[in-house]
């Protein structure tokens, strides 16, 4: 499962050795194999939580496919609701997309830079940039509804990022 970000990708532990791996930003949506045990492991399955600003501005402007951001406080009930519908989108759209969690009383900073006024907001950021934004809580076909209409036409892969 995936456990954290570092400056190069998402850290994820091998479940037959609990070896710590990277999958690359920019390989996203690729399986790797485990460096110590050759086990396969698999692109995340279920939303990852931001530990910090810098995590996610290295993600967004990187990452080979489109990441679902849920701005959630832990005192927010709506919020409460909303987590296992985006667990079953991670789920569902594993390789395809990343659900990455953002702690609005944490990460204050990302709250403030994107205007997040209510929570839920989810928002989907694809090529680096903002593509598409709600707010409230809604069941998994609907955020998947969300999240096509808002990449729809939004082009991935092929480049190698650009520095900023
Ligand atoms: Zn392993």
């Amino acid at each position: 499962m995936a456990t954290g970000f570092d400056d190069r990708g998402v850290i994820v532990t091998c479940p037959a050795c609990e070896q710590q791996n990277r999958l690359a930003y920019e390989r996203l949506g690729e399986p790797v194999r485990c460096g110590r045990c050759k086990h396969e492991i698999g692109v995340p399955t279920a939303p990852v939580e931001m530990a910090s600003s810098a995590d996610f501005d290295r993600l967004v402007s990187r990452a080979s496919v489109p990441i679902v951001v849920d701005y959630w406080a832990p005192w927010c009930g709506p919020c409460r609701m909303v987590a296992p519908e985006l667990q079953k989108v991670a789920s569902r759209r594993a390789g395809q997309l990343l659900v990455v969690k953002v702690n609005t009383d944490v990460l204050t900073d990302l709250g403030e830079r994107f205007g997040i006024r209510s929570i839920p907001t989810l928002a989907v950021f694809a090529g680096g940039r903002e593509v598409g934004r709600t707010t409230g809580a809604r069941p998994a076909s609907d955020i998947e509804a969300f999240i096509d209409q808002a990449t729809k036409g939004v082009h991935h892969g092929g480049h190698s990022g650009h520095g900023g």
